[in-house]
């Protein structure tokens, strides 16, 4: 039988229709126990909404677009936790966004609860955006926190969408990859990480290592699954005694060995200067038991009892999250032990419920909250949201600098400290004395001069530690000044000091102001918005405020408006005379040093050919074959970078509308400087060999070589001039086959 192309297309159309079905199904299973009467018509509503108005849609990959927000709600619900509401927002996220349908419509036909967390969903929608600004960025930022702080949903559907754009990043193209990747390390996984979704965070780490280092990740997950039947074997032998006792105290409980995220080992092998071998060796397990919520804390530590007694424990690797949970709610006994064969293994101790908000975070502590009065870890959550919103309600914060603060928070980990009464607050780790009296309050830290630290006289500079009990000594005579902002570490007392130090600069400029008002009167023209931007222009200032404070603080010199021309009531600033042709030659000099000849062109950037001239990162000094990209800087012009430069993720995410599309051109006439260490066995002859193959062999010119030897080891740097990468590899190869080499890398500019 004869089959034509439009049955094809329509039986594989009917196949697609079939999947969005089971999709659609499996995401109502996993709804059933919370759906409430009148919950699914709204639901079928929703993605009846979101199939029509997607219907001519498909994602980059080539399948409907419709599977993208029910794997999204499916994700909400199914690893986050969240409920009836949430998954249909998941549904409906790209609706307003993407199509014709409006908030309006999403009003009448849900409700303003939903039609709120869809507007905060569209609006954080481009966070790095190609076409925004820095300041667009930090302030899209602070709009997500401001939605944060407002409604979590909103943020909590947004990393369930974000995490499913991750696992199907493949189908993206390049650039695309690594800008999103690299968002996602620097704001994504950190959110995670801060609502304490634990899971969603690593995975985040994970795939965004994936795609800006993909030989790391392939290197490391090689190994892990080269490793996996050993560490098998050996978490197995560790757990039987555990396992036997627990059972003869007829614990209901879960024991497993807990997988290292492959982020972490990058992480610890980067930090640690570890190698593969000794991160393989880390072990650790999790035991998690089934017992009610009264009895939790004193069977957690019941457990601890029975392990210790099998192994010793380290004594400075106790961390006990039950009775102070961390300020995302975690709650956990960790402790590490002393396993078989001289390995160290960390155990990790919590109950059901403890294990659920180690995952889901703050979503499963809603779930808990019902019904009850908040426990410790929650109200410190409700505290750091308390906190988020004083930040953005305050009109002084700046922006940037608020964006670097609140990175700060969601970045480092937490010292426990008390007061001279003994309640605890909570800060997080290189807080200084400075840092908790701003914490207890803002008039206390503003006239702070010293502390006591367990009795100890201490400067307010004082860095504190877990334990740490802290008085602060203040003086009615203390102000804040400039270079506490170099000490202090929380957004709270940088934020405040700031905005006294401000309001200090305001009361000093009105001196100022007046000493202008009445030149500007002597000159017989106003002080109007024209005049004072003219002025503020001159000086180069940013604001009138910092003009009048110059004048005030005698730093600029009022004499110089005699230079300005008066045209009726407009002043105008004298034109100064910029010496603009040295300039121009100089760049041309330093251009020359970068790029060898004008009509060579070495990198091709965006789609078409266009000629730009540039220059090679310094930082990561890239040649032909290296993966790269370009970044426009806003005094040097173009500059190229390796992707796996330590610089990168930062720029990309930060600055992504400065990222440009590059690739090399092909071309064999130029040559790069690049630099290869060398680690060996001390021999007569190695050098000999060395610069055999270089020269002699291959023909690469040499800059320079220098050999250091000790004890019949050396280590040598050899500057040598490749033309792309797949000469310096096979340089690398060649010279790592010698006798007596054990190692050639690729010298980084950090090494030098
Ligand atoms: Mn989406």
């Amino acid at each position: 039988m004869e089959t034509t192309i439009a049955q094809i297309y329509h039986k594989s159309e009917e196949e697609e229709k079939k999947l969005i079905l089971r999709e659609y199904r499996a995401l109502l299973r996993s709804l059933k126990e919370r759906l409430k009467k009148g919950d699914r018509p709204r639901i079928r509503r929703a993605f009846e909404i979101a199939a029509e108005s997607h219907k001519d849609m498909r994602r980059k990959s080539g399948e409907p677009y419709i599977l993208h927000p029910i794997a999204v709600a499916r994700i909400a619900v199914e690893e986050i936790g969240l409920g009836v509401t949430s998954a249909i927002c998941a549904l409906l996220h790209d609706v307003v966004e993407d199509t014709e349908v409006t908030l309006e419509d999403i009003e009448s036909e849900f409700g303003a609860n939903y039609s709120k967390i869809i507007d905060g969903l569209t609006k954080i929608s481009n966070v790095v955006d190609l076409k925004s600004t820095t300041t667009e960025q930090a302030e899209n930022f602070r709009k997500i926190l401001l939605t944060l702080a407002h409604d979590p949903r909103v943020i909590l559907i947004k990393l369930a969408d974000r995490l499913h754009n991750m696992r199907t990043l493949d189908s993206m193209k390049r650039e695309k990859q690594l800008k999103i990747a690299s968002e996602t390390t620097y704001i994504y996984a950190p959110l995670a990480h801060r609502l304490g979704l634990y899971e969603i965070k690593s995975e985040l780490e994970d795939l965004s290592l994936k795609y800006t280092q993909p030989d790391v990740y392939e290197e490391i997950s090689q190994g892990l699954k080269e490793t996996k039947r050993e560490r098998t074997r050996y978490i197995n032998e560790f757990s039987k005694p555990i396992k036997e006792a627990l059972k003869t105290e007829s614990f209901k409980f879960e024991i497993y060995g807990r997988p290292k995220s492959i982020h972490s080992i990058w992480n610890k092998i980067k930090t640690k200067h570890v190698s593969f071998e000794e991160v393989y060796d880390i072990f650790a397990i999790r035991i998690i038991l089934d017992t009610p919520q009264e009895k939790e804390k004193e069977d957690c530590w019941r457990v601890y009892s029975i392990v210790t007694n099998f192994y010793r424990p380290s004594p400075d690797r106790l961390r006990d999250w039950i009775s102070v949970p961390k300020g995302n709610g975690y709650e956990a006994l960790h402790t590490t032990v002393m396993g078989p064969s001289g390995r160290w293994v960390e155990v990790q101790i919590r109950s059901k419920r403890m294990n659920e908000i180690a995952e889901k975070g703050v979503a499963a502590h809603w779930k808990y909250k019902e019904g009850r009065e908040k426990n410790a870890a929650e109200s410190k959550l409700d505290s750091w949201l308390q906190h988020l919103r004083d930040m953005l309600n305050n009109p002084d914060t700046d922006t940037i600098d608020f964006l670097q603060d609140i990175k700060l928070d969601l970045f480092t980990e937490e010292i426990y400290i008390y007061t001279p009464k003994g309640d605890m607050r909570v800060l997080p780790q290189g807080a200084t004395a400075l840092d908790f009296a701003f914490d207890i309050h803002s008039e206390l830290g503003a006239k702070c001069i010293g502390a006591k630290v367990n009795y100890r006289l201490v400067p307010i500079s004082h860095e504190l530690k877990t334990g740490d009990q802290v008085e602060i000594i203040t003086s009615s005579k203390q102000k804040p000044s400039e270079d506490w902002l170099n000490f202090v570490i929380t957004g709270k007392a940088k934020s405040r000091i700031k905005y006294y130090l401000k309001e200090e600069k305001r009361i000093v400029a009105q001196d100022g102001k007046e000493i202008l008002h009445r030149k500007l009167n002597n000159m017989h023209v106003p002080a109007s918005q024209h005049n004072l931007n003219e002025i503020v222009a001159y000086f180069k200032k940013q604001s009138p405020l910092d003009v009048y404070y110059g004048i005030a603080v005698g730093s600029l010199d009022i004499k110089e408006l005699r230079a300005f021309t008066v045209h009726g009531d407009k002043l105008q600033q004298p034109v100064k005379e910029v010496a603009l042709e040295t300039k121009l030659l100089i760049s041309e000099k330093e251009e020359q040093k970068n790029i060898p000849s004008k009509d060579t062109e070495l990198i091709i950037f965006g789609e078409s050919s266009d000629k730009i001239l540039y220059k090679l990162a310094q930082c990561c000094q890239p040649i032909p074959g290296d993966d790269v990209f370009g970044f426009i800087t806003s005094g040097e012009g173009l500059k190229i970078h390796r992707t796996d430069c330590p610089n990168a993720a930062q720029l990309l995410a930060n600055y992504g509308h400065r990222v440009v599309k590059t690739k090399w051109a092909k071309n064999k006439e130029i040559s790069f400087l690049t630099g290869v260490r060398i680690i060996g066995l001390d021999d007569v002859g190695v050098i000999q060999k060395i610069t055999n193959v270089i020269s002699a062999d291959l023909k690469v010119n040499m800059r320079s070589i220098s050999i250091d030897s000790h004890d019949g080891v050396f280590d040598g740097t050899i500057m040598v001039y490749v033309r792309d990468k797949a000469e310096l590899d096979k340089l690398c190869a060649k010279l790592e086959a010698l006798d007596g080499i054990n190692k050639v890398i690729r010298l980084q500019v950090s090494d030098k």
